[in-house]
């Protein structure tokens, strides 16, 4: 790549609009332009970094035995009506009309496309296993798409399915995608952890997120500090031993049901600072509403998290909204902020961190009053229980002896989901077994958002300078810096160089611009290629040039004829370290 030839329009100023580094780098960088809110162009240098995480996903996928296809990115409803998913999805499923008036939707992921395939095409036992896979543009209208290309609403998507006889065959084939992500996150050069997950509007039963563990993250993780569980902290169990409990008020003396004035205080912050009482001496009462439109009142201490996941798996429904607020003043009799668990008119259930707590303040379903005293046992003795709040670091782990969570921040690169039979069902995609039986197969799926790799992996290598790409994602391997294009003998010595170590199979961008040499090493750092090859007139006079890594601070003379070697072992280095 020649630099004039090339369209890399690197910016001197930050982008006003990008709020996370890899948004605000792969701008300044010349990689990505914005096209509308959440739509981008990838420019030739960004493209390139795209297509080597797509390079890697590919041969990975190959290596472990599935079959790469291409489905339509426009998808009949049809088939979503058949999952039921047209339904359930949300405004997140682009739908479109035909001239036809026929409805389609812009696939945010194809677990009814590719069914549909095998049902046509696979009947018996002997068909199976399969997998198959894709690497495709999907559109989700995500609420808030943000952080460039992070939560993007158009974004490229390896997606994978695998199809079997039995679920013992599925667990196999899910270990394989387990260990062949591994592969994946290890070759982009990323330091990453699989956390259980919970399944989202996927569905299905086991699942992993593969996290980039970076402070940016949108995703909150937990990993206990003794043995290997790692989950999302809206999925991560939390043990339920007495100790688990030693936050609760249990020391605090039974006290009579007490109504006090509290007037406009409506948050935690607000009731526990006028009333002197810490965070977790109060209940929040959060109304929910189910999507078979069931109002749910959920009790959680006040210190501590709803996770909506749990929530939703825990009342067995497809999703949960918080209730509007007509339905809060219709179902508590006050505005919002003084709702209770006493004479609310919605099904109560409550988080376990408050069994047999007591001495605890809540709303009193009355404007400007709570309630002080509230004594779970006596009070609220038919309350439901289950585990509804998000983990958090300090949390006992539920899985070893003595071990505790600590939390982490986390960018889902990738996530591998065990559906059983969810789909195969719903679309009547089944085999005959030896005995000429009738089964549905069971199904895994297997996502890696390929945009948001690229875009995670700059979360987390960068410096004040610019991007620092692991070697195997880098859209060029080296960058030349001939210091003087007008110089003769630099400019001869630059081409010469640049046809050498093209023709040793590295990727080369030769800065042939007429600038001041500030200007070029500034933007070979902003690019974040591996490695930098300055040609000056003093080193060259003496048959040297200079060669340094992005993150090194000094350069390394070499001898003209070594440089192709030097640069290919230190190419080499880079890319499997
Ligand atoms: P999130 O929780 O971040 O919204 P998701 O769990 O809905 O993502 P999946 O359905 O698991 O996403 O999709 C597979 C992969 O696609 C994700 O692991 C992620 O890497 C990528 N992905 C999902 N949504 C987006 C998006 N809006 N922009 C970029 N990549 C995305
Ligand atoms: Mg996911």
């Amino acid at each position: 790549m020649r630099y004039r030839q090339s369209l890399i329009p690197t910016l001197r100023q930050d982008p006003a609009e990008a709020e996370v580094v890899s948004h605000r780098l792969l701008v300044r960088a010349g990689m990505i332009r914005q096209v509308a809110r959440g739509i981008y162009d990838f420019l030739p240098l960004g493209l390139r970094a795209v297509r080597k995480v797509e390079a890697i996903v590919r041969e990975e996928m190959n290596r472990a035995g599935a079959q790469e296809i291409l489905m339509p990115a426009i998808c009949p409803a049809e088939l979503w009506q058949e999952s039921g998913r047209w339904e359930h999805y949300g405004k997140e499923l682009l739908r479109i009309k035909d001239r036809h008036e026929r409805d389609f939707c812009f696939g945010p992921t194809h677990e009814e496309i590719v069914t549909d395939i095998v049902r046509r095409e696979l009947h018996s036992y002997r068909d199976l296993p399969l997998n198959l896979y894709q690497i495709q543009t999907k559109f989700r209208d995500e609420v808030r798409p943000r952080f460039g290309l992070m939560r993007g609403r158009e974004f490229i998507m390896k997606d994978a399915y695998s199809f079997h006889a039995d679920f013992a065959d599925c667990q196999r084939e899910y270990q394989n995608m387990f260990a062949t992500y591994q592969r994946i996150f290890d070759r982009c050069g990323l330091l990453y952890r699989p956390v259980e997950a919970d399944t989202g509007a996927i569905g299905g039963t086991l699942s992993h997120e593969f996290q980039v563990l970076a402070d940016s993250g949108e995703d909150a993780i937990v990993s206990c500090d003794k043995c290997d569980y790692a989950a999302n902290v809206e999925k991560a169990e939390l043990a339920r031993s007495p100790e688990s409990d030693v936050q609760s008020p249990k020391s605090h003396a039974t006290a009579p049901l007490r109504k006090v004035h509290t007037p406009e205080q409506r948050t935690i912050d607000e009731v526990a600072t006028f009333l002197g009482e810490p965070r977790e001496r109060l209940v929040k009462t959060l109304l929910y509403v189910t999507d078979t439109g069931a109002l749910v009142a959920v009790l959680i201490r006040g210190d501590h998290e709803l996770s909506e996941a749990k929530l939703k798996n825990v009342l067995s429904c497809q999703g949960v909204a918080l209730a509007d607020e007509a339905a809060v003043v219709e179902a508590t009799g006050a505005p919002l902020g003084f709702a209770g668990p006493l004479g609310v008119k919605a099904s109560l259930i409550g988080d376990w961190a408050l069994r047999g707590t007591h001495g605890l303040v809540c709303g009193a379903n009355e404007r400007d009053y709570h309630l002080t005293g509230l004594d779970q046992e006596r009070d609220l003795s038919l309350l439901r229980f289950a585990d509804l709040r998000q983990a958090r670091a300090g949390d006992a782990c539920p899985r070893c002896q003595g071990g505790v969570f600590t939390a982490h921040r986390g960018i889902e690169v990738g996530q591998t989901f065990y559906l059983g039979t969810k789909y195969s069902t719903a679309l009547n995609a089944t085999y005959l077994d030896a005995q000429g039986q009738q089964h549905p197969m069971e199904m895994g799926c297997y996502g890696i958002g390929i945009t948001r790799t690229v875009a995670a992996a700059i979360e987390q290598h960068h410096d004040g300078n610019g991007i620092i790409w692991p070697a195997p994602l880098a859209p060029v391997d080296v960058y030349i810096v001939p210091v003087n294009w007008n110089d003769a003998a630099i400019r001869q010595t630059a081409e010469e160089l640049y046809t050498k170590l093209g023709g040793a199979g590295l990727e080369v961008l030769l800065d042939d611009r007429d600038e001041r040499p500030g200007v070029k090493f500034k933007d070979a750092d902003l690019l974040g290629i591996p490695l930098r090859v300055t040609i000056g007139t003093k080193t060259l006079a003496r048959g040297m040039v200079e060669l340094k890594g992005r993150t090194e601070t000094q350069a390394t003379e070499i001898a003209l004829a070594e440089v192709v070697a030097t640069v290919a072992r230190a190419h080499k280095g880079a890319a499997s370290a």
